[in-house]
């Protein structure tokens, strides 16, 4: 059996080889290795495919959050609320920006926001919302637009984890994740769904002017070369990531499919185990496809996360490890107890479910390389374990 990883790029490299290696060869035969041609040309083949009118491609993930909100107009003390259990970059460009970080629960079932949790959080400095789609499920787009017309606020999709999920509307209508708000960022980070091979990120966004505004912002804060406007920054996705990643996104829909093959597996090896909750794929509007059903594509699963429910979560990780299976904690402290976020506004009690999924939760090996006989492996090690 093939050494199990995490997440396999180089077994990924090897079946777009050619595609890759042929990309990145213009890149140096041009030597345009910034604002090349294979740059606007993933631009337009990203826009095509998410059906949306503006890419702004950027340095990372983070900037990409970080100009959203510097675009918006986000001022000194605006309140952004956003998940509680989720990577520390959303809520450490709100504090960097001087924006007044609101961290609220997440939803037991889905990880995602709670939209009770947002509701009761919103005062009159509220600004934005940022939902997370969080392992790579979409969050409640219906309730959470609904939330934001009826307080003004603005809406910032992280959808680092979640490109190339569909959300479906209560009207049935269906779009791309990170479309769906005023504005939505990604990361192009090598092990995100989409990723490239060093750092890269994007901003996506219906919104004419605001894509003006935001295109200034990533260059400096130049519209007009050397006129400096406004105050930018400097975020560029440079040539080489654009060609690997305008090779590899032909193959997104096929690697989402490959991911959720591996869910299903999972799902089914798990199922109506006593100690094992298992992931579920919800689908807000239509009825319940907790089955990971074959048409749903609102789940994209950037991670595979069970919770372990009879105390033994530590002791799993340290067994899986000890087998050569790696796993990972994510996340292992909720952010509003992280050092740098605390804030004496946070109650414990206001975060119940965060504070239950850091103790349970634990991610299995998931990518697109993944075969039969290592998901054998990984499944019967696990269940043995708990057996015991
Ligand atoms: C990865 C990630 C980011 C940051 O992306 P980088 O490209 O690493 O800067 C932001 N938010 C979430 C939820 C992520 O998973």
């Amino acid at each position: 059996m093939k050494k199990i990883q995490m997440v396999d790029l180089q077994s990924q490299y090897q079946h777009i080889k050619e595609e890759v290696n042929s990309s990145i060869d213009q890149v140096l035969n041009s030597s345009a290795y910034i604002n090349g041609p294979l740059v606007r040309e993933f631009q337009t083949d990203l826009e095509n495919y998410l059906d949306v009118k503006h890419v702004i491609p950027c340095a990372n993930g983070t900037d990409a959050l970080q100009i959203a909100m510097m675009g918006l107009g986000l001022e000194q003390g605006d309140e952004v609320i956003t998940a509680d259990f989720t990577f520390a970059a959303t809520v450490e460009v709100i504090a960097l920006l001087k924006l007044t970080p609101v961290l609220v629960d997440v939803d037991a079932k889905t990880f995602n926001i709670d939209i009770d949790a947002v509701q009761k959080a919103i005062t009159p400095k509220t600004k934005a919302i940022v939902p997370v789609h969080l392992f790579g499920q979409v969050a409640n787009m219906d309730a959470i637009l609904e939330i934001a017309k009826e307080h003004n606020l603005f809406v910032i999709e992280d959808n680092a984890q979640a490109i190339g999920a569909n959300y479906t509307f209560k009207n049935g209508k269906k779009q791309k994740a990170g479309t769906i708000g005023n504005v939505g960022t990604t990361s192009f980070f090598p092990s995100k769904n989409l990723g490239c091979y060093g750092d890269g990120g994007a901003i996506f966004t219906n919104d004419d002017d605001l894509a003006h505004t935001i295109r200034g912002i990533v260059n400096h804060g130049m519209y007009k070369r050397y006129y400096h406007d406004v105050v930018g920054v400097n975020s560029r996705l440079d040539s080489i990531q654009a060609g690997v990643l305008k090779a590899k996104l032909p193959h997104l829909d096929s690697y989402c499919n490959a991911r959720r093959n591996a869910a299903r597996f999972y799902n089914k090896a798990f199922a109506n185990h006593s100690n094992i909750i298992t992931p579920t794929a919800t689908s807000y509007n239509t009825s319940n496809c907790g089955e990971i059903c074959a048409v749903c594509d609102c789940h994209v699963f950037h991670q595979y996360t069970l919770q372990i429910t009879n105390g033994k979560r530590d002791d799993l990780h340290q067994h899986l490890l000890d087998k050569e299976i790696p796993n990972a904690i994510y996340y292992p402290v909720a952010l509003h107890a992280q050092k740098a976020y605390k804030d004496s506004r946070y109650k414990e009690s206001d975060f119940p479910i965060t504070n239950a999924l850091i103790k349970t939760v634990i991610s299995l090996p998931m990518h697109t390389e993944l075969t039969e006989e290592q998901l054998t492996f990984i499944t019967q090690t696990i269940l043995n374990f708990l057996a015991n």
